[in-house]
């Protein structure tokens, strides 16, 4: 009901069973003993509440209630308030409304509190699924309520049921009995048929952030009387992971593991297998500075110490993330609330690395998260991706790496493409090249795209030098945007004979019959001087699309035995080479754009 955490919370405070609220006697779970019992004990879902509110205010109630979320957030202890709402006759017995606060004390709330309520009926139908199970359980609906003031049936994992079951259900379900209400759980609610939903009212239980968690837990702790660390009530909530019941169970076990001691993070670290925060971050520091001795010595003492591997990992991904954050909104360190290792180390590192880098960090670490997962020994596997990391984060990123090798072979020329050159095959023989390298998923198209640069001169547009190759010849089609031209002159046509004014093709059967007169037309008209274009049956040599996809293949092979790439290869998982750019890219445009 409260909007902010820690609601009153008086365990037992209906004393079911009759046991006393306090520790002696039998022990119960912390899970069960907590378990609210009023809407004002449920944490955390307040929109539930206040709809649940309204509707009993106005008394319109409906005949279905469907609550959907995950595991362990209080799906069932939700729909058994529910049932007590409903029936609650109040302390004195003379209650004659559902009422939004159960007294807890009448007999209808004890009945349902003990699970011993002849009119509210309980269903898991993950263990039961079947149409038998379901005609039984709905067998009584005619008949009044015994002792309450509906039947109530509560279903839960509802979207088990078999199909026959949900139609057996229907029918009940569209013409209820005023006196029947039913209430159904489900974790994965896109299984149901629409048939059911839209007959339900539907509640999404909200999963408690890890605030909420943390702040209900200390509330709970300290109706124990145990003593416990805001750090280590912190852990569990965040390895409740929204639940309320998987965050008490994991409390329960730390207040058992030493129950007069005061409780503190490392304990409740070793006891989840967390490394430590502080240790966490070293290594994250030791890795990004290449230290690889370091990082695997730190990685050996955690996990010496109890510490999970994979979770090692998962902690150092967290790191990448709480770095992104920091850079993009460095107020966030503010924050007193966080942990000093979170504000102060993730500051300064943030600021040392760029987003670029941290971005990489998180793609090894996240496909070595998979790899550790699943390797027979965990340890060795987070290892490797340790090495792999420590290794990667001396190189540069993939932008500084275009640039430096942009402006390394060629020296001056890095903004202006420098157009000297402007004919005949490119030499060889500069370092290959390597752009584009770091994508993981490679471009399946082996570059069919005309760069659409002009070869030559830039200005030549209208009537440009004439092209002093077959291939620059065929480029102003490009340039002209006559693409199908263009596509057929590159796919279809080889070269017998070329020079200036004058050429000799063989088209394939593929190539239109006009396409030798639209060339000679084309190339008249752009240059300004006339092109004789003569079909030739001689076979010629490759077509231009053959030629440039031999050439790829080539320069890929070369680059990859590039130590630089190699480096880069080995640095980054699952890159690939999906483009060279160099010997072409002389004669051709220069590709200004680095990160692509
Ligand atoms: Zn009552």
């Amino acid at each position: 009901m409260t909007d902010t955490q820690t609601p009153p919370l008086p365990p037992d405070a209906d004393t079911d069973n009759g046991t006393a609220p306090t520790t002696e006697g039998v022990y119960r779970v912390l899970a069960r003993k907590y378990r609210p019992r009023r809407f004002a004990d449920l944490v955390g879902q307040d929109a539930l509440v206040r709809t649940l509110t309204n509707a009993f205010a106005s008394g319109r109630l409906a005949h279905a209630y469907l609550l959907c979320g995950v595991r362990g957030i209080g799906k069932t202890t939700s729909a058994r308030i529910i049932a007590r709402a409903l029936n609650c006759i109040g302390a004195d017995g003379t209650g004659t409304a559902p009422t939004i606060e159960p007294c807890g004390a009448c007999e209808n709330c004890r009945a349902i509190a003990d699970d011993r309520h002849v009119d509210v009926l309980e269903m898991d139908a993950a263990s039961r699924t079947g149409v038998g199970d379901i005609r039984e359980l709905i067998d009584g609906v005619r008949y009044l309520p015994t002792m309450g003031r509906f039947k109530v049936y509560i279903i839960d994992e509802v979207h088990m049921l078999s199909l026959p079951a949900f139609n057996a259900l229907l029918k009940t379900l569209e013409e209820p009995p005023a006196h029947v209400k039913f209430i159904f759980a489900t974790t994965e609610v896109r299984k149901l048929p629409v048939t059911v939903l839209s007959r339900c009212q539907r509640f999404d239980l909200r999963r408690l952030d890890e605030e909420l968690l943390a702040a209900h837990f200390a509330t709970i702790a300290e109706a124990e009387g145990a003593r416990i660390s805001a750090g280590a009530l912190a852990l569990i909530a965040r390895a409740a992971d929204g639940s309320v019941r998987d965050g008490l169970s994991l409390l329960d076990q730390a207040i058992g593991h030493g129950p007069n001691d005061p409780i503190d993070e490392s304990m409740v670290r070793d006891m989840l297998g967390l490394a430590d925060r502080i240790e966490v971050f070293d290594l994250f520091e030791a890795i990004i500075g290449g230290d690889i001795a370091g990082a695997l010595d730190r990685l050996g003492v955690q996990y010496r110490a109890g510490a999970d591997p994979v979770i090692v990992v998962q902690d150092l991904l967290e790191i990448c993330h709480w770095l992104t954050r920091l850079k993009l909104t460095p107020e966030a360190a503010d924050d007193p609330g966080l942990p000093e290792a979170e504000r102060v180390r993730g500051a300064s590192l943030a600021e040392r690395l760029s987003v670029p880098e941290i971005t990489r960090c998180w793609q090894i670490l996240l496909k070595g998260l998979g790899e550790a997962q699943t390797a027979p020994a965990p340890l060795p596997a987070v290892e490797m991706v340790l090495v792999r990391l420590a290794y990667a984060s001396d190189l540069p990123t993939p932008a500084d790496l275009v640039r430096k090798l942009d402006s390394g072979s060629d020296g001056t020329q890095a903004p202006a493409p420098a157009r000297a050159q402007p004919s005949g095959p490119a030499p060889t023989a500069t370092h290959p090249r390597a752009a584009a390298m770091a994508h993981p998923a490679p471009d399946p198209d082996p570059d069919p795209a005309p760069d659409p640069a002009p070869e030559t001169a830039p200005q030549g547009r209208h009537s440009g030098p004439a092209p002093r190759s077959f291939e620059a010849a065929v480029r102003l089609f490009a340039e002209h945007g006559e693409m199908i031209l263009y596509t057929h002159l590159r796919d279809n046509v080889h070269l017998v004979r070329f020079e200036p004014g004058s050429i000799e093709i063989r088209p394939t059967s593929a190539a239109p019959a006009k396409l030798a007169n639209d060339l000679s037309q084309c190339l008249s008209r752009w240059t300004g001087s006339r092109w004789v274009v003569a079909v030739s049956g001689a076979p010629g040599g490759p077509t231009l699309a053959e030629r440039d996809a031999a050439e790829d293949t080539a320069a890929k092979a070369a680059a990859a035995r590039d130590p630089l790439v190699r480096e880069i290869l080995d640095a980054f998982p699952g890159a690939e080479i999906t483009a060279v750019r160099g010997p072409r890219s002389a004669e051709g445009s220069t590709d200004g754009d680095p990160d692509r």
